[in-house]
């Protein structure tokens, strides 16, 4: 039985200032926990300051998106490889808030996971129903089809999965620990390659230090993606300690 090591990753989303470099030295007196990775993900602007902030903290860093594209004429755009460049090891993709946001489809996503491998960086690919389907009971079918269509050709290591049920961000209402493990352990059981046993699976919706031990505690839960809560350093420690 393969050992996922806990993965704890905060999403600044558009928050933090330049100012909020303090944020590392709070969390780091804060965190006791050492079996249990931590990655943040700071909006694209703050990456340089704060990727000298996070060396020596065991904190890693990770960007929120990247272009499809290795370089070029793409006005505004940020590649994974000036994201690999600037320190980073992971990026998220796929995040609702993008796909509802910004009209991301899953051939997109799929490109842009791709991307990143291509520079050696670990996708988080996101995916997760719309309250609509979970309430029509097609929650299950629907993360597996957004799966199926944006998951590039990969070996369950070199990518993490973040099922994000879209109705549980930022809302202050988590799915429940038996609603989340039913849905990880879908996609572990629909992992296309023979190394399932070994992808890391987040669940990320207003996960927060009173309810990540129970969700934590599931079998095919391996941490969080964290977003409100990783913006408060202290809770974001109390919530990684938690965690391990
Ligand atoms: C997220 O941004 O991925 C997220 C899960 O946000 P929150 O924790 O605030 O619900």
């Amino acid at each position: 039985m393969p050992t996922r090591r806990p993965l704890i990753a905060g999403n600044w989303k558009m928050n933090g200032r330049l100012k909020d470099l303090a944020w590392v030295e709070t969390f780091a007196e804060a965190v006791s926990a050492d079996n249990c990775d931590v990655l943040v993900c700071p909006p694209a602007i703050l990456l340089h300051a704060f990727a000298g902030a996070f060396q020596g903290q065991g904190i890693s860093l990770g960007a929120q998106d990247c272009s499809p594209e290795p370089d070029g004429a793409y006005t505004g755009d940020i590649s994974a490889r000036m994201l690999k460049d600037i320190g980073c090891t992971h990026v998220i993709v796929g995040h609702s808030e993008r796909r509802d946001g910004h009209g991301e489809t899953d051939a997109l996503v799929r490109r842009k996971a791709e991307a990143a491998l291509n520079e050696g960086l670990t996708p988080i690919l996101c995916v997760g129903e719309h309250l609509q389907e979970r309430e029509d009971g097609r929650a299950v079918g629907a993360v597996l089809a957004q799966l199926a269509a944006s998951l590039p050709d990969a070996d369950a290591t070199r990518l993490v999965i973040a099922y994000e049920p879209v109705w549980a961000i930022g809302t202050g209402r988590s799915a429940g620990p038996d609603e989340a493990q039913e849905m990880h352990a879908a996609i572990r059981a629909a992992w296309p390659g023979a190394d399932g046993a070994q992808l890391r699976i987040l669940y990320g919706g207003s996960v927060k230090p009173d309810n990540v031990e129970a969700l934590m505690a599931c079998a095919d839960i391996d941490g969080a993606l964290v977003g409100g809560a990783s913006l408060d350093p202290a809770s974001f420690a109390r919530l990684v300690n938690l965690s391990s």
